[in-house]
Parts: C-alpha cells; sequence; structure tokens
C-alpha cells in the first residue's frame, strides 16, 4: 500500500515548473481540476494492481486531458462519402460570398432591427424578404430556424384547434425526429387522415373537407417513394379544391430547389416557383438543402397568411440569427444574379462531369500508389430525390478490417469520413472541395502507411 502514498500531491503538481505553462494556456482552475481528473485515475489504476507513473508521465497525462477537454466538439470532416446534403455532416457548404457576408456582420454591429432612414428600429425579417419574393414570385416572405420550425409555425399560426387534413401517403417521418402527425399534434392542430396508405385520391379530399377540414397540408415524401399501386392528387387539382372551399392549402416542400434537378441527370423536384406558380397558399422548404445557403426555414407564400404568422408569438422563438441571414441573403443572391450553378458548392458538385471525377479518382491512386478506380454513385441525401443517383468514379481501397480502416480515417485530423462497398473502403471524389484534396490525400497517405506497417 505504500504506492498509493507515493501519489504526488495535487499541490506538488500545480506547482511543478511544467505546469506554469499549462496554467497560462488553460487557467488555474481547469488545470487543477484535470490533475485531480488524473490522479482519481491513478488511484483506481493502482487499485487494479497496475504501476505508478513518474511525474512526468503524470503531467503529460494532464497535458493530454487539457488539450482533449478544449479541442471544440464541432470540427470540421472531410466528406468523401459521396452523399451531397448529409445531414450527419452539416447539409450544405456554403458558397465564399456567403461565407463573406456572415464574417462582416459577425465582427461588428449590424442594422440588423434598425430602419437607417427613419433611424429607429426596424424589422428583421426584412433583410431577404425582398430576394426571396423576387426569385419565388410569392407575394411574402418569412425566415425561422429551419423548415422544422417553419412548418411547426405554420400550423400553429393558422389551424391550432382546427382539422387539418393530410393525405395517408404523406404522413411521412423525415428523420431526426420530425414527424408530420408529432408536428401537427405539437401545433395544436387536429390530424384528418385522407385516403390510404397507396392510394389518395381527390374525392377522398372532397370528403375531408365536407367532414370539416379547416386546411390542406402536402408534404414531400422526402426520403422515400411510393411506387407500384399508387396515386396522389396533383398540386393543381387540391388548389382548386381547396379554394373553392375557401381553405388555404400549406406545402412542405421539404428541400426547396430553385433550379430544375432534371439538369443534372436527377429526377425533377418541383421547385419553389412551381409551387407557388400552382397556386399553394404558403409554401416551406430548407435553407441548407438543395438551396444550398445555411440551416434556415424559409416560408413563401400569400401576403396575409405570411403576416399571420410573423405576427405569431411563437416567430419570436424561432427568427434566424443575423449570421443565418447575412449568408442566406448572399446564397440567394447567386440564384438572382444567375450565377448559382458557379458559385453554390452543392451544384458545382451537382455539374462535376464523369470525366472528371474519374480523372481526379484516378491521381489519387497514382499519388497513394494504392486501390482500384470504380465506377459508382453518389446521392443527393437531405431527404430530397431518394433513390435518384448521380454517376461517379470511386477510389476503392482493400483492407483486412474495412471497418477498422473507416475508424483510422476517423481518425485523421481533419477527420475523413468515407463508406463500404462490397468490403472495401471507397471514397467519391464528388463532395471533395478543391481545397481540401490536399489534406485529404495527407491523411490517406498516412493511414495506408500505418496499414502497410502493420501488415
Ligand atoms: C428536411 C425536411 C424537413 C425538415 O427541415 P429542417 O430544415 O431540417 O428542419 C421538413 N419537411 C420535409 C419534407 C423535409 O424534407
Amino acid at each position: 500500500m505504500s504506492t498509493f502514498r507515493q501519489i504526488p500531491s495535487v499541490d506538488r503538481l500545480l506547482g511543478h515548473p511544467y505546469t506554469e505553462g499549462l496554467i497560462a494556456t488553460y487557467g488555474r482552475e481547469w488545470v487543477t481540476q484535470a490533475i485531480r481528473e488524473v490522479l482519481t485515475d491513478v488511484r483506481d489504476n493502482l487499485q487494479e494492481g497496475q504501476a505508478l507513473p513518474n511525474e512526468t508521465e503524470l503531467l503529460d497525462q494532464v497535458y493530454d486531458k487539457l488539450q482533449t477537454q478544449a479541442k471544440p466538439t464541432l470540427q470540421p470532416v472531410i466528406n468523401a462519402t459521396g452523399v451531397l446534403i448529409h445531414t450527419n455532416l452539416g447539409r450544405a457548404p456554403l458558397s465564399q460570398a456567403a461565407i463573406e457576408a456572415m464574417k462582416v456582420v459577425a465582427a461588428g454591429y449590424s442594422n440588423l432591427e434598425y430602419d437607417l432612414t427613419a433611424g429607429k428600429r426596424g424589422k428583421r425579417d426584412l433583410h431577404a424578404e425582398a430576394y426571396l419574393t423576387r426569385l419565388t414570385g410569392a407575394e411574402a416572405a418569412l425566415v425561422v430556424n429551419n423548415n422544422a420550425g417553419g412548418v411547426l409555425l405554420a400550423l400553429t399560426a393558422l389551424a391550432r384547434r382546427k382539422q387539418v387534413a393530410v393525405s395517408r401517403t404523406q404522413l411521412v417521418e423525415i428523420g431526426g425526429g420530425f414527424r408530420i402527425p408529432d408536428v401537427l399534434r405539437a401545433s395544436g392542430a387536429h390530424l384528418l387522415e385522407v385516403g390510404t396508405t397507396n392510394r389518395t385520391h381527390l374525392r377522398d379530399f372532397q370528403e375531408a373537407i365536407a367532414a370539416g377540414a379547416d386546411l390542406l397540408l402536402l408534404t414531400h415524401h422526402s426520403n422515400f417513394k411510393i411506387i407500384g399501386f399508387a396515386t396522389e392528387p396533383s398540386l393543381a387539382e387540391l388548389v382548386e379544391l381547396a379554394h373553392d372551399a375557401g381553405l388555404p392549402l400549406v406545402f412542405d416542400l421539404g428541400s426547396g430547389a430553385l433550379l430544375d434537378t432534371a439538369k443534372y441527370g436527377l429526377a425533377h423536384e418541383l421547385t419553389v416557383q412551381e409551387a407557388v406558380t400552382a397556386g399553394a397558399d404558403l409554401v416551406c422548404f430548407s435553407g441548407d438543402k438543395l438551396l444550398g445557403g445555411p440551416q434556415a426555414g424559409i416560408i413563401v407564400g400569400k401576403k396575409q397568411l405570411v403576416q399571420k404568422l410573423r405576427r405569431h408569438a411563437l416567430y419570436r422563438a424561432l427568427r434566424p440569427d443575423k449570421l443565418c441571414l447575412s449568408a442566406l441573403s448572399a446564397t440567394l443572391l447567386h440564384y438572382l444574379k444567375g450565377e448559382a450553378e458557379q458559385a453554390i458548392p452543392i451544384y458545382q458538385m451537382l455539374n462535376r462531369s464523369a470525366e472528371s471525377l474519374q480523372a481526379q479518382a484516378q491521381s489519387w491512386q497514382q499519388k497513394l500508389g494504392v486501390g482500384e478506380i470504380l465506377p459508382g454513385y453518389s446521392t443527393v441525401g437531405g431527404g430530397s430525390l431518394p433513390e435518384e443517383t448521380l454517376p461517379t468514379w470511386l477510389l476503392a481501397l482493400e483492407a483486412k478490417s474495412p471497418q477498422k480502416l473507416l475508424a483510422a480515417l476517423r481518425a485523421c485530423q481533419p477527420p475523413i469520413i468515407a463508406r463500404i462497398e462490397n468490403d472495401r473502403v471507397v471514397l467519391d471524389p464528388r463532395t471533395i472541395q478543391p481545397e481540401e484534396e490536399d489534406v485529404l490525400l495527407a491523411g490517406l497517405q498516412s493511414v495506408i502507411r500505418k496499414e502497410d506497417q502493420r501488415k
């Protein structure tokens, strides 16, 4: 038991010359806490019969602990999965202009809610509204924190204690716990289920209206597809039906494409403009999916309804911050100037030709001296365009344990996220941005070298 008495005291380690530098970096309180944690570990280890580390080793442990604790938990990663709008990896990367716009506004004060002409309080939601109405043709627009918030706000403001008709084909779960029936319940609206799981007809909605529906809610299927014996009324038919009955129609469009996705060999996603033109009274969509901007929920539509949402108390809880609004405005400006495809990373990635992807994968193979080039598929992700794929070229790496290789790639700095296909680790150049390529290759090289040493 003598070893327990040999454990240095907290004060002794705190007074060690080496600790001075740590205190200068992390502050005395944090260092003291880290020393206590290390000494607790040491005591536990001694109990299990392990040796007592010397003082230098203990201080190294303190240093490691502080470094780990001080590292931001949120950090950049390299997305080599080929999933463009990867929700787990932060969805859309921003354009340079959007990043610049955020920087400018972040560093100082701004006219976020200040009318510079009148010299008094202004409106925060005015910043993106003009761009949004110009782009979509809608009468009015409102920006909130995310699309889940936008749908919740629309339902709360328009349908609390009222009946909302939703087709059973659209009672979807989007992921991350967003389920249409739950959002309806949270808003205080009552769900009126319409039709069946695979087939809903216009007459089913007619019956729902006769049964007292107050609002029609349409939801994009998001991440699933109904195939086979299936049907849904068209948007135009439902708009006519709703308006004949004097009811509003709200469309949760999900992704919110402003450009035609068919141009990239994908299925055509109904665009925001098309939904507005078809007569949807409110259209809700995300800012960080196919729009390629920051996390935001965007609601466009009839002025009188948007006004109701803006005046509702819930809007105050869901309003976007200045960084979101500046990045969103800069992103929307790309569309207005007709330069979205060149400036927005998601569209740069969609636009990559098979030849350039193949050449890039080949150059990786040559530089690394390992792997095989295989044809494969990238996907859009983010709950848009399910089952739709974009042909790509992959670098495939053999490994005794592909799972272990994936983990080794994740341990790189920055972490590299890849995927497994047919027992091989594959990397897709499509989601790698030009400025990431060197760090990606350096990470791959170090992991491959270690793999070789193990063999
Ligand atoms: C993604 C999605 C949402 C949620 O949007 P967030 O911006 O992630 O809150 C809601 N509805 C649909 C149909 C979606 O695809």
